[in-house]
C-alpha cells in the first residue's frame, strides 16, 4: 500500500514537516495551549501550533500555553505526541488509515531514552515507523552539503533551545558540541537587559520580537531603533521605551560568547585533515539563529574560519530529515539505532527501570488518547468555563 514519506523537524521552537514529493507543507510553533477545567482530572487541548502561541502570556487562569520541547528534547512526553498525532493529521488526514513513515531529528548528543522518547512518541501518534537522525547530519543534508565523502564539513545550526556545532565526515559526526544556548536564551538576556537598564518588564514574544527586528550579532555604523513597550516596574504601567541595535547587541553578548565558545572548542578538538578541508570550505550556519544579522561575520572574525549561511536556514534540518528518508538506503549508516535495552541512572535495574518510565508513558497517553476527539482538537480556542 502506498505510504507517505514524512520528514520532521521536532524542534524546540518549530515543527516544521516535509512530505516527500511535495516539500515543505507545514510550519507551525512547538506550542499547545491547554485548559484546566474545574472538576475535570485531565486538561483539555485548546489550540496547537501558531493559534497557540498568540496566546502564550496572555490566558486567563485556567488555560496554560505550554512549550512540550525544552533544549531540544521532550520536557513533556504526552503533549508532545499530542502535537505530534495532530501535526501529522493535518499533512495526512486520518492516521488510521494511512500510517506514515516518518524520519525525525534528534540534537546530538541526547541519551538514549530521550531518543526512544522520540521514537515512541511518534509510534503513537500514528506512525508506521519512524527513523531517527542526529540534527547536524540532517541539517547538512538540507544545505545541500555531500556528507557521506571523506571530507570534513562544519555545522552550526542554532535553533530556539539548543545550538550544534558538528564536524561531520563520511556521512557519520567526527567531533560534537550541543550548548543550550541559543534563540530563547538571546530572548531571556534581552528582556533582563530591558528590565535592568530601563526598569521596563517584557515578555518573551516582545524580546523575541526586538531580536528579529534589529538584533545583530556585532555592533552596527547604522544602529536601526524599534519602540518596546512593557510594563514600569517602579509605577507598574505601561510604558514605551525606544531601543537601538548596538544595546541588543551589548544584551546578547554573553550568549553569543557561549556558542562561540562551543565553535571554537569544536575546531579544536577537529583531527588535523578535517580541519583542513574546514578551512577550505567554510563552516556552515542553519536554523532560525542563522538569520540573526551578522551572526555569519561574528563567527568569521571570531575564528578566523570563513562562515556561510545556508539557503533557506529555518528549513535546513526539515529538509534534510525528509531527503534521508527519501534516501535512506543511502544514508542507513548515518541514522540513529535506538536500542531498548539501556544502562540507567542510580545503578538501578535497568529493565525495571526502563519498563516502569515507558508503562507509565503508554498508560498516560492511552488515557489522553481516549478523551481525544476523533478529528483532533477544536481549531478555534474555546470561552474557558468559570
Ligand atoms: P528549533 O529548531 O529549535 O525549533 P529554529 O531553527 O526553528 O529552532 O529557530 C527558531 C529560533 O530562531 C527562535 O529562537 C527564533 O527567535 C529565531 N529566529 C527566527 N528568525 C530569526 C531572525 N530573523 N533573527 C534572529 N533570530 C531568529
Ligand atoms: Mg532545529
Amino acid at each position: 500500500m502506498f505510504t507517505k514519506q514524512i520528514g520532521i523537524d521536532l524542534g524546540t521552537a518549530n515543527v516544521i514537516v516535509y512530505v516527500r514529493g511535495k516539500g515543505i507543507v507545514l510550519t507551525e510553533p512547538s506550542v499547545v495551549a491547554l485548559a484546566h477545567d474545574d472538576g475535570s482530572p485531565r486538561p483539555r487541548i485548546v489550540a496547537v501550533g501558531e493559534e497557540a502561541r498568540l496566546m502564550l502570556g496572555r490566558t486567563p487562569g485556567n488555560i496554560t500555553a505550554q512549550k512540550p520541547m525544552r533544549d531540544g528534547v521532550i520536557a513533556d512526553y504526552v503533549i508532545t505526541e499530542y502535537m505530534l498525532k495532530y501535526f501529522i493529521q493535518k499533512v495526512c488526514g486520518r492516521v488510521n488509515f494511512f500510517h506514515p513513515e516518518l524520519m525525525i531529528c534528534v540534537p546530538s548528543g541526547v541519551t538514549s531514552v530521550e531518543r526512544r522518547a522520540v521514537k515512541d512518541a511518534a509510534i503513537r501518534a500514528g506512525a508506521r515507523t519512524a527513523h531517527l537522525i542526529e540534527e547536524p547530519l540532517a541539517a547538512a543534508i538540507g544545505a545541500n552539503i555531500p556528507i557521506s565523502g571523506p571530507s570534513g564539513n562544519l555545522i552550526i545550526d542554532i535553533g530556539g533551545g539548543t545550538a550544534e556545532i558538528a564536524v561531520i565526515s563520511l556521512g557519520g559526526i567526527v567531533v560534537s558540541r550541543s550548548v543550550r544556548a541559543a534563540g530563547n536564551r538571546l530572548d531571556e538576556a534581552i528582556a533582563n537587559f530591558v528590565r535592568k537598564r530601563y526598569n521596563l518588564m517584557i515578555g518573551e514574544r516582545t524580546a523575541e520580537d526586538v531580536k528579529i527586528q534589529i538584533g545583530s550579532a556585532m555592533p552596527m555604523d547604522q544602529e536601526l531603533t524599534m519602540e518596546v513597550r512593557g510594563r514600569d516596574l517602579i509605577a507598574g504601567l505601561p510604558r514605551t521605551i525606544t531601543i537601538g541595535s548596538n544595546e541588543i547587541t551589548e544584551a546578547m553578548d554573553p550568549v553569543l560568547q557561549q556558542i562561540i565558545t562551543s565553535v571554537k572548542a569544536v575546531l579544536e578538538e577537529t583531527p588535523p585533515e578535517l580541519a583542513s578541508d574546514v578551512i577550505d570550505k567554510g563552516m556552515v550556519l542553519s536554523g532560525g539563529g542563522a538569520l540573526l544579522r551578522n551572526m555569519d561575520k561574528l563567527l568569521t572574525q571570531v575564528t578566523g574560519v570563513a562562515c556561510y549561511v545556508a539557503e533557506n536556514p529555518l528549513y535546513c534540518v526539515a529538509k534534510g530529515t525528509g531527503l534521508a528518508l527519501e534516501h535512506i538506503d543511502f544514508f542507513r549508516r548515518s541514522l540513529v539505532a535506538v536500542h531498548y535495552v539501556r544502562s540507567c541512572p542510580r545503578g538501578s535495574t535497568c529493565s525495571a527501570w526502563a519498563s516502569t518510565a515507558s508503562t507509565s508513558a503508554r498508560r498516560r497517553s492511552a488515557s489522553w488518547a481516549a478523551s481525544m476527539p476523533a478529528s483532533g482538537p477544536s481549531s478555534s480556542p474555546r470561552t474557558p468555563s468559570s
